[in-house]
């Protein structure tokens, strides 16, 4: 009797699991997703304008996939994000995560700076469950709006058990692209985004995850950067190159009080005389100074001749990924050496 009730309360918990959906939580913050214009064919727009809630009801067939929560953290355009957002996000998502809260968590958020988020959350939450950024081009009342689909595509792959472990997700345009390669491509096309040095790591298809590699780079749960205990993160700023730029900006940064600056150099991350001079006084101050491009793609690393070999070099990471990837770094050491390691593992 006692073996029969308990194979009987096995068999309940089984279908029980079996049946259960996913848990998956959306954290909203705007963008073009939420926007609205008074036009289905107009190109000029209002974003971060519709909520959470309006956003869901609009996908059908969306709670079919799983068991949804949304919370609305803010309703911005993503060019107005903020430090005080992002660590709100960190917080709630490492919060989600290590009380068993739910299984995925999706992100809604502007297109502008949705690279940046991807990878800072890339590099500071330490956990396996998967963390999928979505959003749009085109606001949610356009003729074609891309969103519906994006957020669905995003919450298919949270629910998905193949997509533990591996790093923030950005899904756009039926691709999964990974933190820490993904970047805007195309300022208003919906095939907007796209990763330069690696490609994307698959495509949603049926509402499944089709995966074609695993991104090389530290991330997520083997991030050694813990920010629990942090209120501000070090100021990190980026000075871009072009032909005969004057001192004037690099200047100003080396005066702002940074701690560290990123070169978001021509070519294989050069600068003229007036940077470099700039950046010497910067090194004088103990300012770090990181080497990048703001060509999409190749990289940069120690293996050219025109530089100084003191700045860490950024390898694939573009100026904006740099300028995170330095801020952490930041939090843990004020050694070149040491920082130069820390941009080859992420
Ligand atoms: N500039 C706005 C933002 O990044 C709208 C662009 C978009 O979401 O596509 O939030």
């Amino acid at each position: 009797m006692y073996k029969r009730l308990l194979i009987v309360g096995f068999l309940i918990i089984l279908a029980l699991s079996l049946s259960a959906k996913p848990r998956i939580v959306i954290l909203a913050t705007g963008g073009t997703i939420a926007g609205s214009a008074s036009g289905a064919a107009q190109a000029s727009y209002q974003p971060g304008v519709l909520s959470i809630q309006q956003i869901i009801a609009s996908v059908p067939d969306i709670e079919q996939l799983a068991e949804l929560k949304g919370i609305q953290v803010c309703n911005i355009s993503s060019q107005n994000m903020e430090e005080r957002i992002w660590l709100e996000l960190f917080k709630t998502i490492d919060n989600l995560f290590t009380h068993d809260l739910c299984d995925g968590v999706v992100i809604t958020h502007g297109t502008d700076t949705m690279e940046e988020t991807a990878y800072f959350l890339n590099l500071t939450v330490r956990h396996t469950k998967p963390i999928v950024i979505t959003g749009a081009m085109r606001p949610a009342t356009s003729l074609s709006a891309d969103g519906p689909f994006n957020l669905y595509n995003a919450v298919a792959l949270a629910s998905s058990p193949e997509a533990q472990n591996r790093g923030v997700m950005v899904v756009m345009n039926d691709y999964i692209l990974s933190a820490d390669d993904v970047t805007k491509t195309n300022t208003v096309n919906p095939n907007a985004f796209s990763c330069p040095n690696y490609g994307p790591l698959g495509i949603m298809r049926d509402g499944l995850p089709i995966f074609f590699r695993e991104s090389p780079f530290r991330h997520t749960a083997s991030s050694e950067f813990n920010i629990t205990n942090i209120v501000s993160l070090p100021k990190t700023e980026i000075i871009y190159s072009y032909a005969f730029a004057s001192d004037v900006a690099i200047n100003a940064i080396v005066d702002s009080g940074a701690d560290g600056i990123v070169v978001a150099g021509v070519g294989h991350g050069n600068y003229n005389r007036a940077i470099s001079k700039g950046l010497e006084k910067a090194f004088a101050r103990g300012i770090m100074v990181v080497r990048s491009s703001r060509i999409a793609a190749g990289g940069v690393d120690q293996a050219a001749e025109e530089y100084d070999t003191r700045w860490p070099v950024s390898y694939n990471k573009n100026p904006q990924k740099a300028r995170i990837l330095l801020m952490l770094a930041l939090t843990k050491s004020k050694d070149s050496k040491e920082i130069q390691r820390i941009f080859k593992e992420y």
